[in-house]
């Protein structure tokens, strides 16, 4: 009975493995009965989103019956203002993971091929194989893009590449000089995503990593880029799904035949609006993310586990063996990391930053569970 429909199911979801998200509290609060837990396994942004964002969200409550500005005139008008965009060449996305998927359903169909390196975001061989694509997926130089291997990978039969910078699970992250010596080797008939869904930690100076590049500044050297970014991360919304593609306008207009008319909802379009105003809140959420981040790190040094750099709001820590044991006596503390077994990494687990008391129970459950 069961391989009945997955024999009918075509080729590319048959051979398909779900996304593995970060266990829900609740969850953990149904099985282990306990009341107390902290969540660090999403990336979500510990403070929550902007003040600004909610009152947006309320204001807009009373009109849910109606639907949402399908073309999202006054995000893609706010979004255009600040990164000095027409508004014609952004897509809007039900989270930035819709669009990864517009990309994907455009320019690739069965039996093309679509490269990305080893530990990249699990959602890039979702969106290749859901539509038949074939995975090129290229090993990795200390844990980051090996840049100069996914060049010599590319064929014929290649439509389009996945940059993550900063990488999710490593953290890893390409400086501007690598990246543009690598969008002027790719051919412009193949589709570059670089996806900086945490462009807003990586990119501030007060962390000290002036090379990092802004992708939409690279827009007008290289037609063939598309990149997107999102409000899950830095912005704090990652529950009502918004981010959005910057591309050239004839590949935005593509992208938005694939879209669903109404793909973002209204409370999303309202509070991504309204977040966009609020500067401080994105510099607080970066300075508690630094500070947060120097406190990890010191302790990984102290218990001598060796850690892969990160720019994002979060780092993956070597265990030094299967951390899947540490992972489950972090989860009996109250504690949810994130394994990273599934993206080829079975001695890492992967903290998100959290508030300065989050990252302390962090630190002392660490501790426990490794005693
Ligand atoms: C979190 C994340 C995204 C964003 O996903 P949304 O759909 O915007 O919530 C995209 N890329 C990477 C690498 C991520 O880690």
């Amino acid at each position: 009975m069961m391989s009945y429909y997955c024999d009918l199911a075509v080729p590319g979801v048959q051979s398909l493995t779900p996304y593995q998200p970060g266990k829900p509290v609740n969850e953990l609060k149904r099985e282990y009965g306990l009341e107390h837990i902290i969540k660090l396994a999403s990336n979500e942004n510990p403070i929550g989103p902007s003040q600004l964002a909610i009152d947006a969200i309320q204001n807009n409550l009373k009109e849910l019956a109606r639907y949402p500005d399908g073309n999202g005139f006054e995000l893609k008008t706010k979004l255009a203002e600040r990164h000095n965009l027409q508004t014609d060449q952004i897509t809007l996305g039900n989270g930035s993971n819709d669009i990864l998927e517009f990309v994907a359903r455009t320019f690739v169909t069965a039996n093309d091929e679509v490269i990305f390196s080893q530990h990249a975001f699990a959602v890039y061989p979702l969106v290749t194989q859901a539509i038949g694509g074939v995975i090129c997926e290229v090993p990795a130089k200390d844990w980051g893009h090996d840049l100069n291997a996914m060049l010599a990978r590319i064929t014929d039969k290649t439509r389009l590449i996945f940059i993550a910078n900063p990488n999710n699970p490593t953290g890893t992250w390409l400086t501007e000089d690598e990246i543009t010596g690598f969008l002027q080797q790719v051919p412009t008939n193949i589709i570059v995503v670089l996806d900086e869904a945490y462009f807003e930690y990586a990119h501030a100076p007060e962390m000290g990593f002036t090379e990092y590049p802004n992708g939409i500044e690279l827009l007008t050297q290289f037609e063939n880029l598309v990149v997107t970014r999102t409000f899950s991360k830095a912005y704090g919304l990652a529950g009502l799904r918004v981010g959005y593609g910057v591309s050239n306008t004839e590949i935005s207009d593509l992208l938005n035949r694939v879209r669903q008319p109404f793909n973002v909802n209204s409370l999303a379009l309202a509070a991504a609006t309204a977040a966009l105003d609020d500067q401080e809140h994105i510099e607080k959420s970066i300075l508690l993310n630094k500070q947060g981040m120097q406190a990890l790190t010191k302790v990984f040094s102290d218990l001598s586990l060796s850690y892969i750099p990160s720019v994002g709001n979060f780092i993956s820590f070597d265990l030094g063996r299967e951390a899947a044991p540490v992972y489950t006596e972090l989860l009996k503390l109250g504690v949810i990391v994130r394994p990273v077994d599934n993206y080829a990494m079975p001695n890492h687990l992967r903290v998100t930053i959290g508030t300065p008391e989050e990252n302390k129970l962090f630190i002392k459950a660490l501790h426990q569970a490794l005693t």
